[in-house]
């Protein structure tokens, strides 16, 4: 393996269709309780936003060689920002952290500019701030359509809640957009050959 992500366009659109029909079907069990209890149930939640990343970043990961290493620290941040339920719960308990007046304000996006900022700096990779604000604004995003209030622009208290349509459809172009480029640059590396 590389220490760059090169995906051809065949598989990465397979990937990208996956993953966005995964997002259908979390939402599903989610709506449904598919496991039963709610904070079982909520684990799934977790399966979204991981794929929603991959969906959003692999694409354009691939087109501009971007190291698995960021990447793959990327896509963790997708989940890991979710542990501030835990820490605004003060309690390790899934049910408190998921029974909480609002989501914490690390949901917002300033935050999200600092945690990408800082994560940049601690890797010392530029490329690394963007992979993470991309992916950190994108969970705020389905959050942000999905139930429950989410903080999007902290510290003012203005709380907007963005229609599933608008939240999916913007990712999607946004995916299918580095699925174009990816597809343009493996051409013309390929008449390079
Ligand atoms: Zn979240």
């Amino acid at each position: 393996m590389t220490d760059t992500v090169r995906v051809n366009t065949l598989p990465l659109a397979i990937v990208i269709a996956v993953c966005f029909i995964l997002q259908f079907v979390v939402d599903s069990g989610l709506r449904n309780n598919w496991l039963g209890r709610r904070d079982l149930t909520s684990l799934l939640d977790p399966v979204a936003h991981f794929s929603l990343a991959v969906l959003v970043l692999l694409p354009w990961a691939s087109a501009f060689n971007v190291s698995w290493k960021n990447l793959l620290i990327g896509l963790a941040t997708s989940v890991m920002i979710d542990l501030d339920h835990f820490v605004a719960a003060g309690s390790l308990s899934l049910n408190d952290a998921i029974t909480l007046s609002a989501r914490p304000i690390a949901h917002s996006i300033l935050f999200s500019i600092f945690a990408s900022v800082g994560l940049g700096c601690l890797f010392r990779s530029r490329t690394l701030v963007w992979v993470v604000l991309v992916v950190l604004i994108s969970h705020i995003s389905r959050d942000a359509s999905g139930g429950g209030t989410t903080p999007l622009f902290w510290p003012a208290d203005f709380v907007m809640r963005i229609p599933p349509v608008v939240h999916l459809g913007f990712w999607l172009m946004v995916s299918v957009s580095g699925l174009w480029v990816n597809s343009t640059r493996e051409r013309d590396s390929a008449q390079v050959l």
